[in-house]
């Protein structure tokens, strides 16, 4: 397998738009790369400069330690799954997955061990006489992938491979795809739209908007310690809520007010707001679903971080409940425990917990740390 090199990678395109913009990554052997953010931010372009399939219009794209910005896309080492898988209709399982093999002249014997053995992987080896008509969407795709596995190449790229398939069958190909990856020790570079698929497949994601990479982390990372406002907006469902509140220092006691609450700022919490010099200022306070609770031990231990709200919308998802409700005016959003006895129109009480709060300055939209 692979590592790769993206060094101040850019696109123009031939209307002068710029769809990617010094984009900087070192990719390791083995490695699972998801490329996720907004439509249209740049994901598809980005590994479709890798793949050769675009053209690269500034920086460098190194394979192995090689330049491959001019290299033919046959002759890169990579291989691509997309979400139309495009099968060969009128071709068997088995020719499908032996086509490129048989256009590149591999000995037949050979080209029969490769197209076992993929389906051997992923468990096709009953479904090698049939069409793809005859198949179902996660068969069809399995095949997609086999075809991309014969072939044994460097990288794998993958975009949105599971958007055509439904929820129950995405749950099973992403296990597979993470089986596949440990199988293979492939170096993947996977682009999704799905939070669930970037959050459990990848070692490492990279979160783009308007063109550019805002950060480059493993999911738990990501997830605990956004370096700015979209990210932690990005990343996370239901995602995290934000509020304005105003900063108040008093030698060590800092206070938050939002509207007409006084939030106290835990000691872990303090020192950059003290160090950023935020007295005064306002801030967006960032807090997640998860950690804004309405059970009474909470309520008890958290005197001093309590808001009261009418429930406006009660979601039980089987396994928890979102409550929707306003602070202040602005929307937001609790993930609790099914027990909770609140429904619609009820007044709530509701402790955050404060030693899991987000500060972000509301100019630059960075993390304050
Ligand atoms: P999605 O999640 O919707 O697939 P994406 O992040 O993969 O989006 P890209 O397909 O990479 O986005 O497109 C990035 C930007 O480049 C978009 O604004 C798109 O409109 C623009 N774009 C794509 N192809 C061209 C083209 N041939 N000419 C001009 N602009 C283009």
């Amino acid at each position: 397998m692979a590592s790769l090199s993206l060094k101040g990678i850019e696109k123009v395109y031939p209307n002068g738009f710029v769809a990617v913009k010094d984009f900087n990554l070192d990719i390791d052997d083995k490695e699972f790369i998801i490329f996720v953010g907004p439509s249209g931010c740049g994901k598809s372009t980005t590994l479709r400069m890798v793949a050769g399939l675009e053209e690269i219009s500034g920086g460098t794209l190194e394979i192995d330690g090689k330049t491959m910005n001019n290299v033919e896309p046959k002759d890169r080492d990579i291989a691509m799954v997309f979400q139309n898988y495009a099968l060969y209709p009128h071709m068997t399982v088995y020719d499908n997955m032996a086509f490129g093999l048989k256009l590149r002249k591999v000995p037949k014997d050979e080209i029969d061990k490769m197209v076992r053995e993929a389906a051997r992987i992923l468990d096709l080896d009953k479904l090698l006489d049939r069409k793809p008509k005859a198949l179902s969407g996660g068969q069809r795709q399995r095949v997609a992938m086999g075809r991309a596995i014969v072939r044994n190449p460097k990288v794998f790229l993958m975009d949105e491979p599971l958007s055509n398939l439904d929820a129950k069958l995405r749950v099973q190909m992403r296990i597979e795809i993470s089986k596949l990856h440990e199988r293979l020790g492939a170096t993947i570079i996977y682009v999704t739209h799905d939070q669930t698929e970037a959050m459990t497949l990848g070692t490492r994601i990279v979160v783009m908007k308007d063109g550019l990479v805002q950060q480059v982390d493993s999911p738990q990372n990501l997830y605990n310690n956004p370096c700015n406002l979209f990210v932690a907006g990005f990343i996370g469902s239901p995602q995290m809520n934000f509020l304005d509140a105003a900063v108040t220092i008093k030698g060590q006691d800092v206070s938050l007010q939002v509207g007409s609450y006084t939030l106290k700022v835990p000691a872990s919490k303090k020192k950059a707001l003290i160090n950023g010099g935020y007295d005064g200022k306002t801030v967006v306070l960032g807090i997640r679903p998860e950690h804004i609770h309405d059970e009474e031990s909470f309520l008890v231990q958290s005197p001093d971080s309590i808001v009261e709200s009418t429930i406006k919308v009660y979601e039980l998802l089987g396994a928890e409940v979102y409550l929707y409700f306003d602070v202040e005016g602005t929307q937001v959003t609790a993930r609790v425990n099914p027990r909770t006895p609140l429904r619609n129109g009820d007044k709530g009480r509701f402790a955050l917990d404060m030693e899991k709060i987000h500060f972000f300055d509301k100019e630059t939209e960075l993390t304050i740390t």
